[in-house]
């Protein structure tokens, strides 16, 4: 189990506030806290007995009612290009999957917020298995935990000078090629399910990141990828201030109600007020648009230069991402001269444009490929028939 059995909370889903109140229950000061958030956060630990500093009579008050336990992991599979894929355990039937991505002056780990997802994106792998649940304050915030203390383990196995990283059952080294920053710098809520349809949980995890006491990330090194839940990401500018991506993928809302069915309740021109709303409120400096290059779909001269008009003289940058294939697919990858062509039309009118570098998609572990082991699965899906959201407040 990894939401935490009834008689102990998993401090891991618990913001600062909530850590106090829950540290004053058992008796204690609220500095005691910051004092558990240091061990956890800054020092990984997950036993309360290393915590020395903290009173002995404390530490077994809190082993009796607390815990800190990070997702249990299934399998891990490293890519040739330096990418790691863990596969994590919802409970006994259900899984999702964190990724990775190392570079030269960074640490991205793309993090998971529900397991499935309800948004049916018709090029989208998670969208194929349906929605199965949100997951939980501690299981988003431990995915970080476990990721920083999984890669702090493989540094520790280098140092040593033993075999030098673990190599998966392919014998695919995590170090080969790629980056080499093996640390957690950026993380992005990029990996399966959409993250403000499940907004309750994710907003407490946001504030752990970025909490001086938690990971201490800045904002602008947490991104929040959303499909375009439009009243949520007017709520969203009033909790948080992380950067925020959202995945547009098409230039028009005929286009894009087939590609992101959620198009047909919040179409693109309420988007995009949403989206500078957000920026306004949070002094932010612009709105990441992504947008998955498909081959004749969405990827013609014509289609940039409607996609620049939306989104010029706009706090905008534009990721175009190379679609990733999985099984079952009808969609297939722009060329990669029409790529370069479409961000060349859009720097033209002035629009920021960058091309993903698609990464681990030799481990299915590229964007849209995840897509988490789920045995007995409730499928909740949003077709084009069964329209209506069932968004978590
Ligand atoms: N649900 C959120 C976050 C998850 S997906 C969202 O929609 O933004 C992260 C990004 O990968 C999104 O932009 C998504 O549209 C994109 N993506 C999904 N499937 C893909 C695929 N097969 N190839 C490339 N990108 C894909």
């Amino acid at each position: 189990m990894t939401t935490g059995d009834a008689t102990h909370t998993n401090l891991l889903g618990l913001p600062r506030p909530e850590l106090t109140a829950f540290v004053a229950q058992l008796g204690s000061k609220p500095f005691r806290a910051r004092q558990l958030m240091n061990w956890i956060y800054k020092r990984g630990a997950s036993s309360f007995a290393e915590m020395t500093d903290l009173a002995k009579d404390f530490r077994v008050r809190l082993a009796t009612s607390a815990e800190v336990r990070p997702p249990e992991i299934v399998s891990v599979q490293n890519s040739a290009d330096g990418t790691t894929k863990w596969l994590l355990r919802a409970d006994a039937s259900q899984a999702f999957e964190m990724v990775f991505i190392p570079e030269a002056d960074r640490g991205t780990l793309c993090i998971s917020s529900q397991v499935g997802c309800a948004l049916d994106c018709s090029f989208c792998a998670t969208a194929q298995q349906g929605f199965n649940r949100n997951l939980t304050t501690a299981e988003i915030v431990g995915q970080v935990w476990l990721a920083c203390r999984e890669l702090e383990r493989e540094a520790a196995t280098r140092r040593i000078g033993a075999a030098p990283v673990p190599a998966d059952v392919d014998g695919n080294s995590a170090t080969e090629g790629g980056g080499n920053e093996r640390h957690v710098t950026n993380v992005v809520f990029m990996g399966m399910g959409e993250p403000l349809a499940n907004f309750r949980n994710v907003v407490p995890a946001l504030a752990i990141l970025l909490d001086d006491f938690g990971f201490d990330l800045s904002r602008r090194r947490v991104t929040l990828s959303t499909s375009g839940l439009v009243p949520q990401i007017y709520k969203l500018a009033e909790e948080t201030n992380v950067a925020l991506a959202v995945s547009l993928h098409a230039p028009d809302d005929a286009l894009r109600n087939e590609l992101v069915p959620i198009n047909r309740k919040h179409p693109i021109a309420e988007l995009l007020q949403a989206c500078w709303h957000y920026l306004d409120e949070q002094n932010g400096r612009s709105v990441t648009f992504e947008y998955v290059m498909l081959d004749g779909v969405n990827d013609s001269p014509a289609q940039a230069r409607a996609l620049a008009r939306l989104l010029k003289g706009h706090p905008a940058k534009v990721n175009l991402i190379p679609f990733n294939p999985f099984p079952g697919t009808h969609f297939r990858r722009s060329p990669s001269a029409v790529i370069q062509r479409f961000r060349d039309e859009l720097l033209q009118r002035g629009v920021l444009a960058t091309i993903r570098r698609t990464r681990g998609d030799d481990i299915d572990a590229a964007c849209g490929q995840l897509a988490g082991r789920v045995i007995d699965r409730t499928t909740v899906r949003l077709g084009s028939k069964t329209f209506g959201v069932a968004v978590q407040p």
